[in-house]
């Protein structure tokens, strides 16, 4: 006998799969027969997967199924059968189908559901191995050595020489068998359900922990006015480009802005004008530095970083000046600017193949005096070099 096989995950289970022992060869019968086969094997499913069913519909499916199946079954061996006492006893064997349905229900109120289906599953693969195929398939075989020729009493003799006795001892020992690998199965198949389960939602957790982490570090690295860069990962890539490029012996420029006059307009417009202009010049300056190798950074206050990894000297000089006639023609007012109606940027930048005695420290004074230069010199211009 084909024991258990799991189809697929999603389908149902086949713990007892249809089988060709089981074929009457009236295929009215055979069709009914394969109904209970499927009912079971849901059973088995929703006991797997730990799915609730309504152990009430089960009950009712199994009412309608005895009373409509028994009572169309019966119809065709009374035709051959008639008075005969392997009718009488087969439909004694019938009626004790309900009462027992009737009596596992009652346990509903006892018993946890799984331990339910378990009995119902149990009490019909008993009726499929003793009544279909030993009761059922002696009397259609009688009915198949009647429509042959023979006799009532030697198609009598024949099916019963056929299904000798010896065949129930085969039944009930596979039987024994089976209902002990069958509940030992289930049992195994429902935890390794459950630790799929397990698995998936740890699955879940870990993806959820990753991208908690990933907004953290995020968050850890972002100026929360501007969404630039902060200062702590300037630093960091400030560092690591600096190593790049003494490495690979390229050019490395760092610029550093400032806005000009910018107390002014806090204290002409306010403080949160002050900050919407810090965002829309922050926006502006993120829109500048889209390359690859472009890095900018919100410093503190009003002053910003770019580290960029695509310029030599003359492209530094500019690039800085990109930015400065960009930022002025933003055109935010700022008339009480000392050097312009509207608001404008100083640059200090240096751009160098950086060598050893090129420090994080040396490369940021640089720049800064340079920036302070600019400042002296009037604002609203550019002071770079090498
Ligand atoms: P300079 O041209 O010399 O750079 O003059 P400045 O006024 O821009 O420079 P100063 O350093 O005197 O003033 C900077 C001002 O920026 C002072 C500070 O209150 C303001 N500031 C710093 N951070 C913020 C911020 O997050 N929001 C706002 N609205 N203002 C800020
Ligand atoms: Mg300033
Ligand atoms: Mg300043």
């Amino acid at each position: 006998m084909k024991s258990h096989k799991i189809n697929n995950f999603h389908n149902d289970i086949e713990v007892f799969p249809w089988n060709k022992n089981f074929e009457t060869g009236i295929p009215l019968i055979d069709e009914q027969h394969k109904q209970l086969v499927s009912l079971l094997n849901k059973l088995a499913t929703s006991l797997v997967r730990g799915n609730s069913i309504e152990i009430n519909g089960v009950f009712d499916n199994l009412t309608k199924y005895a009373e409509f199946h028994f009572e169309s079954e019966e119809e065709i061996w009374a035709e051959y059968f008639g008075s005969d006492s392997w009718l009488s006893s087969h439909q004694i064997s019938h009626s004790s189908f309900l009462p027992k349905v009737m009596a596992l229900k009652e346990q509903e109120i006892r018993k946890p559901q799984t331990e339910i289906i378990e009995s119902i599953m149990l009490f019909l693969i008993r009726w499929l191995a003793f009544h279909i195929m030993d009761n059922d398939k002696r009397m259609a075989l009688l009915v198949h050595n009647i429509n042959k020729g023979l006799s009532f009493e030697e198609a009598k003799a024949a099916a019963d020489k056929k299904m000798n006795g010896s065949i129930r001892a085969l039944i009930e020992t596979v039987m024994t068998m089976y209902d002990s690998l069958s509940s030992r199965t289930l049992a195994l198949m429902r935890e390794s359900h459950e630790r799929q389960k397990i698995e998936n939602a740890l699955n879940k957790t870990n993806r959820e922990l990753r991208k908690a982490n990933l907004r953290l570090e995020s968050l850890a690295i972002t100026d929360q006015l501007t969404g630039l860069f902060n200062r702590r990962h300037f630093n960091h890539v400030f560092a690591r480009e600096l190593n790049r490029a003494r490495r690979e012996k390229t050019y490395f420029a760092l610029l550093i802005l400032d806005i000009d006059f910018f107390k002014k307009i806090n204290d002409n417009y306010g403080h949160s004008e002050g900050d919407r202009i810090l965002i829309k010049t922050s926006h502006k300056l993120k829109e500048l530095c889209q390359r690859p190798g472009d890095f900018i950074f919100r410093l503190g206050g009003e002053e910003f970083g770019i580290i960029s990894a695509n310029l030599n000297c003359r492209g530094t000089q500019e690039f800085a000046e990109i930015i400065r006639k960009e930022i002025e023609s933003l055109q935010i007012p700022n008339k009480f600017s000392d050097v312009a109606q509207f608001l404008t940027i100083s640059i200090g930048a240096i751009t160098k193949i950086p060598t050893e005695t090129d420090t994080l420290d040396s490369l940021m004074s640089t720049a800064d005096s340079r920036l302070y230069k600019a400042k002296e010199l009037g604002r609203n211009q550019i002071v770079s070099g090498g």
